[in-house]
């Protein structure tokens, strides 16, 4: 026998309930009809659909301003649902055309685990409107179904004017598929722009904590969010009760989270400057980054909370710094609300080609930075202490 609910009265929690079942009882066939078809609101099982689940879901759909949201397990899961899920919208072609600096994994999923369900993929810097637009027309006999980019690379920051890729993308009737987890809803809503499928990974800026793996994919078609959904029970992509209800919770400081970790970003740019054995910044508001002219145009003087610099002496001149910035962790995530290093030539761009890395532009002594929310001066000092 199940212990009972203590009765609440007329009390409702304040706090989101969190509700952990894997299963849900029915009180007869007529719901388990009336729940199955759609007609009447409800759960059955939790690898379909879950209370905690749609309550993210509709906050989700709210930042983005979509139709439908679908969350998953991580980032991964939502681009592989987006991938499989895209495949019902279009000819048939099997051809995808992607960014040339996709985040690590996705590279993988594109280049060695989706060819055996007959899928290739070409690939293109996104950054280059003129290369986009010839890559598509190129194809235009046998057209890309899909076209996969990111807001914002890692780790060097380049950007991708979203807007003028989607209007491309509907010329050639091609799905587009927007990574926009380092730039995040408050920086970017891509869907507002002409994006098809927006995936977040959750893990990151908008969890905010460290603390789970989720992803999310948002589109504004309701074909394409029934599509999703089947394609999430099917291939087994839920996430789980737990991290969606930590999510809820982060959701909550979400905006304030990122006005703040930007702001000490734009100063961090320009105090690291002046750092002895720091020999570059990168970050799109100084004047020297690449896109410089475009993240003016999109993101005025605040284009995120990511930022990289070099230090002179390579390697061993990262390993001092680690040493000496205990406060700043180094790991290899980003987002959290303490500022954290990263290393891409050891992790995220390890199983690179000594050339590849050299074409991208990752030196040994490059260090990524993800931007939190301490006090200024604290987070100057942690890189000023001797
Ligand atoms: C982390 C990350 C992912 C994958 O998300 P997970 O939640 O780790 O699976 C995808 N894209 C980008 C840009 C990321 O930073």
């Amino acid at each position: 026998m199940q212990p009972q609910p203590a009765p609440l009265g007329p009390c409702q929690p304040v706090a989101v309930p969190f509700i952990p079942t894997s299963v849900f009882a029915l009180p007869d066939l007529d719901a388990l009809e009336a729940i199955s078809t759609g007609e009447a609101p409800g759960y059955i099982y939790a690898r379909d659909n879950h209370p905690n689940a749609v309550q993210l879901e509709s906050e989700l759909n709210r930042l983005h301003r979509a139709a439908g949201t679908i969350v998953c397990g991580n980032g991964m899961a939502a681009i592989t649902a987006s991938i499989i899920a895209s495949r019902s919208f279009t000819n048939n072609t099997g051809r995808i055309l992607a960014s040339d600096r996709l985040y690590g994994r996705t590279t993988q999923l594109l280049s060695q685990e989706v060819n055996p369900f007959g899928m290739t993929t070409t690939y293109v810097d996104t950054s280059d409107l003129a290369a986009v637009e010839k890559a598509l027309e190129e194809a235009a006999n046998k057209p890309f179904e899909l076209l996969i980019i990111e807001t914002i690379s890692n780790p060097l920051l380049r950007l991708t004017d979203v807007e003028a890729v989607a209007k491309l993308c509907q010329k050639f009737g091609t799905q587009l598929l927007v990574d926009n987890t380092f730039a995040s809803p408050y920086m970017c809503r891509p869907l507002e722009l002409g994006a098809d499928y927006v995936v977040e990974s959750l893990t990151k800026m908008l969890g905010g904590h460290s603390d789970i793996t989720l992803g999310s994919v948002s589109v504004r078609d309701i074909d394409k969010h029934a599509r999703l959904k089947q394609v999430r029970s099917i291939w087994g992509f839920m996430g789980d009760s737990y991290p969606c209800w930590l999510s809820l919770r982060s959701l909550t400081t979400f905006e304030l989270r990122m006005k703040q970790s930007i702001e000490n970003a734009t100063r961090l740019a320009k105090d690291l400057s002046s750092l002895s054995g720091v020999t570059k910044v990168h970050y799109p508001a100084l004047p020297h980054h690449p896109d410089h002219a475009l993240s003016q145009k999109l993101y005025g003087a605040f284009p995120g909370n990511m930022l990289c610099f070099e230090l002179d002496g390579g390697r061993e001149a990262v390993n001092r710094f680690f040493r000496k910035t205990k406060a700043i962790r180094f790991c290899p995530s980003l987002g959290d609300v303490a500022t954290t290093s990263s290393y891409p030539a050891g992790t995220s761009h390890r199983y690179l080609t000594d050339d590849a890395r050299a074409a991208q532009g990752i030196t040994d002594g490059l260090v990524r930075l993800s931007v939190g929310i301490e006090p200024y001066e604290q987070l100057w000092g942690c890189f000023v202490k001797e």
